[in-house]
């Protein structure tokens, strides 16, 4: 039995594909198009096949030489809400089609269980803080709703067809390997603690800070955040629960604790010892003043334990990233 990563070269796929490889997981194959990966990213050790997901002859190829795959974890999809807004059908081709494209040629080589990148912005503004697997489920932007449609094509292709599948939905993802060999680098960079990093850097002259009129304790948003390497144990967890013969379920995945933008941004001076100039802006559009997980059902049936428990700790891990690799992977 092995599995296969899809999106093994980006920021959460290779801290997963780092971990198996750790955990003495004996084959790792890796299926990444580079487009937002970095080949560099990779890990010497996993079998990697540069492709795309959605061409299905390519897929059948993977399938065909490493018959002993029997799960896959799938990372593969454009994360920006923002962009989504402006291109949305680039998200319901590339995360909601693919999926389908991929789910038949898994049906096809009769492999049966996945475990793939959710979110919690499929809860859109949330009924409920902390947010539940059971808070209703209404996206308030394209990349939100291409997640919950991937969930729902699962659905019934797990009625139809037996493929299991465990959405892990992900609140604020941050932090890095300790030893700062891997990392998040995205082009354009448009998340908090990596731009924030960034000014501490000198990369950038400061930090805009969108928005301090929300109901929050200091009118800043507040966000929940966790770990790569903490997802990644939750995604090992959930491909056994599945080879074990447990009924497909949802997960959040978040520390249930909520910092502000301006506790991140206090945190951080304190971490990296730098001033890190900061400036309020307007807010930008499609910010819900608050998100905090529930993941009491991820603990309780998974066993999920998270490492990084504390923010410091993931802040510390990201800087040993972002100050030995000033330029991220550079190979862009
Ligand atoms: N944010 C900010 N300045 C920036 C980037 C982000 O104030 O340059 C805020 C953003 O408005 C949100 C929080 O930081 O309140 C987290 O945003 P991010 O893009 O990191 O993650 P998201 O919540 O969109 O997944």
């Amino acid at each position: 039995m092995s599995i296969l990563v899809l999106g093994g070269a980006g920021y959460i796929g290779s801290h997963m594909v780092d971990r198996l490889i750790e955990k003495g997981e004996e084959k790792v194959v890796v299926v990444d198009n580079l487009v937002t990966g970095h080949r560099a990213a990779v890990h010497p050790d996993a079998t990697f096949y540069e492709g795309d997901l959605a061409d299905q002859d390519f897929m059948r190829k993977v399938f065909t030489e490493n018959p002993d795959v029997d799960a896959v974890i799938h990372f593969a999809a454009y994360s920006l809400v923002a962009e989504s807004m402006e291109k949305p059908l680039k998200y319901f081709d590339n995360n909601t089609a693919g999926m389908v494209k991929l789910l038949e040629v898994m049906n096809e080589f009769d492999v049966k269980y996945i475990v793939f990148s959710s979110t919690a912005a499929t809860y859109g503004i949330p009924d409920e803080i902390p947010i539940k697997e059971t808070t209703p489920q209404r996206p308030i932007n394209p990349y939100g709703e291409s997640k919950l449609m991937m969930e729902t094509i699962m659905k019934w292709s797990d009625q139809a067809y037996g493929i299991k599948f465990v959405p892990l939905r992900y609140f604020n993802v941050a932090g890095a390997k300790p030893d700062g060999s891997i990392g998040e680098d995205h082009g354009p960079e448009t998340h908090l603690l990596p731009i924030i990093l960034q000014v501490a850097q000198g990369v950038r002259e400061k930090i805009m800070i969108f928005g301090d009129d929300y109901n929050t304790p200091d009118g800043t948003n507040v966000r929940d955040y966790v770990h790569p390497f903490d997802l990644a144990d939750a995604h090992l967890l959930a491909v056994n629960y599945l080879r074990a013969g447990n009924e497909s379920a949802a997960f959040n995945l978040g520390s249930s604790t909520g910092f502000s933008n301006l506790q991140i941004l206090e945190a951080t001076r304190k971490v990296t010892g730098k001033e890190i100039p900061a400036e309020l802006a307007d807010r930008r559009p499609g910010d819900p003043d608050t998100l905090i997980a529930s993941s009491e059902k991820a603990r309780e049936v998974l066993g999920w334990k998270p490492e990084f428990d504390d923010i410091e700790k993931i802040i510390a891990s990201a800087w040993a990233w972002h100050s030995s690799h000033p330029n991220g992977y550079n190979d862009r």
